[in-house]
C-alpha cells in the first residue's frame, strides 16, 4: 500500500519533471522565434496552415510563464512537506556538464530531493 510519503514523492516528481519540460519548451520556442525572424523569406508568413501562428497560440508565452510560476510554488510546498517527512540520506554525485567539466550535486537517495 502506498503511504503519504510515496504520494508526496510522486507529486514532487510529477511537478519537477513537468517544470523541466516547460523550461525546455520555452527555450525551444525562443529558438524557433529567432530562427524564423532570421529566415530570409516569407515561408511561415504565407503558410496556409498557420503553423507558426498556431504554435504561438498553443504555447502562449504568458500562459507558460504562469504555469511555471504555479508549478514552482506547488513543487516548493510539496518539497517542504517531504522535508518534514523524510529522514534524508544525502549522497554526492559528480555529473558531467562538459567535456572536461563536471558539477557536484547532492541529493537524497530516498526521495531524490536536491540539497539546497
Ligand atoms: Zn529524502
Amino acid at each position: 500500500m502506498t503511504n503519504e510519503k510515496d504520494i508526496l514523492l510522486n507529486m514532487y516528481r510529477t511537478s519537477y519533471r513537468f517544470l523541466i519540460q516547460l523550461y525546455e519548451t520555452r527555450i525551444n520556442l525562443a529558438d524557433i522565434k529567432r530562427d524564423i525572424s532570421n529566415l530570409d523569406n516569407n515561408y511561415f508568413e504565407e503558410d496556409k496552415d498557420h503553423l507558426y501562428d498556431n504554435l504561438l497560440t498553443i504555447f502562449d508565452e504568458l500562459s507558460l510563464e504562469e504555469l511555471t510560476e504555479l508549478l514552482t510554488h506547488y513543487k516548493n510546498v510539496v518539497e517542504d512537506k517531504l522535508n518534514n517527512i523524510c529522514v534524508h540520506e544525502w549522497i554526492y554525485d559528480d555529473i558531467d556538464i562538459g567535456p572536461e567539466t563536471s558539477q557536484r550535486i547532492c541529493y537524497c537517495k530516498l526521495c531524490e530531493i536536491s540539497k539546497k
